[in-house]
């Protein structure tokens, strides 16, 4: 079965994971800071905090911003229940606000519709790699003295109007799991331009332990002395990880570049199918393709799905609107809240999108997608 991502390592990957595990750290080494530095300067800020996995980064970056129970964040249904998850676990009430039609992008006007004075965050996801529309919702956000966080788990290697994805939010997320546009097996990372939100960041991943003295309570307790003001978990990305992650870094500009030609291919091939939508790509945006979400007559969805996977191309739907999910229906919140993110849901097949596809595969799946889609 061609699946519908899969990681690219190469022999350079496997000589820097070897030369981090032969070296005297495993983890809190010089690693994770090379890693952190290569991912800061990509991302076009100052700072950025390595952690165990988007998920991590989500949760972290949510504890940075001062998420407390009471607190609201507004953010985007069609995403992974992680996006929610990590505010939820702060204890946040999570509003849904709706999605444009063409990106599946959380629409400015549902945002500025959905906020209040208890609006702590705005959490915005850049669907399949597309960057969400981060002036707007920068603007509404800085307008309700909240943050804007970009959940950039699909679109590392992406610009908006050349600006790299990682410098348009307060607060950026990634992702490096294998399935993503670079990967590190499990890991993430937080990157922001602000040193305050940076270093909030940096002790909640490390149990919240302060080693500066100048800023402790109790600084003559010894020199082995540290102490903890907040409590934190522990979400250290090792060094054997950073090593890939830092070598996966120098291919990002090759992956973005084969995932675009891909994207091409399937545009070209499938944009003229009856009851067929293609990704839409708003202005000056420049994504990093991390998915290719097809929409399908919703009727057909299933059908479709199953018809694709028995032929060997291993699609996916991403994602189901995260409040259908029970936990969140547990709570109160029902269907038809955002009808606009559920007809995305409803008619989203995700097409095989990852570097290693050859000609070959995108042809098969080109040619498996226009018998079935046509019935
Ligand atoms: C993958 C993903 C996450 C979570 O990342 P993990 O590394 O799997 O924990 C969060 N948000 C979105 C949009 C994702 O796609």
């Amino acid at each position: 079965m061609l699946p519908y991502g899969r990681q690219s390592i190469e022999p350079d990957d496997i000589a820097a994971v070897e030369a981090a595990l032969r070296s005297d750290w495993l983890t809190t080494g010089p690693e994770v800071d090379r890693f952190e530095a290569a991912i800061a300067e990509r991302a076009g800020v100052e700072h950025a905090v390595s952690v165990t996995s988007g998920t991590a980064a989500l949760h972290v970056a949510y504890a940075a911003a001062g998420i407390e129970p009471g607190d609201e964040v507004v953010t985007t249904p069609l995403t992974f229940v992680a996006t929610a998850a990590g505010a939820a676990l702060h204890g946040a009430k999570i509003v849904f606000a709706d999605v444009d039609p063409a990106t599946g992008n959380l629409d400015p006007a549902a945002v500025e519709a959905a906020v209040t004075e208890r609006t702590k965050v705005i959490a915005g996801v850049d669907y399949a790699g597309v960057p969400v529309d981060g002036t707007a919702l920068r603007e509404i956000a800085s307008r309700q003295g909240a943050l804007f966080l970009e959940d950039a788990a699909h679109s590392i290697g992406s610009t908006q109007d050349g600006a790299p994805v990682g410098s348009l939010a307060d607060l950026t997320t990634y992702s490096f799991f294998p399935t993503k546009n670079l990967t590190t097996a499990e890991g993430g990372a937080v990157v922001t331009a602000d040193a305050d939100l940076a270093a909030r960041a940096r002790a909640f991943k490390n149990h919240g332990l302060v080693r500066d003295k100048a800023v402790q309570r109790y600084p003559d307790e010894g020199p082995w002395h540290q102490e903890v003001h907040s409590f934190g978990l522990n979400y250290r990305l090792p060094d054997v990880l950073c090593a890939l992650g830092t070598s996966q870094l120098a291919r990002l500009d090759a992956f973005v570049a084969r995932r675009a030609e891909v994207k091409k291919a399937y545009d070209e091939a499938l944009g003229d199918l009856e009851g067929v939508d293609i990704p839409g790509v708003p202005e000056g945006a420049a994504p990093a393709w991390h998915l290719y979400p097809l929409r399908v007559p919703a009727e057909r969805r299933r059908a479709i799905f199953e018809a694709m996977r028995e032929q060997g191309i291993g699609v996916q739907v991403n994602y189901i609107p995260a409040y259908w999910h029970p936990v969140f229906e547990d709570l109160g919140y029902q269907r038809g809240m955002c009808p606009v993110a559920e007809d995305y849901y409803r008619r989203e097949i995700s097409l095989p999108m990852f570097p290693g596809l050859t000609d070959h595969d995108v042809e098969r799946v080109i040619e498996v997608t226009r018998k079935v889609v046509a019935g």
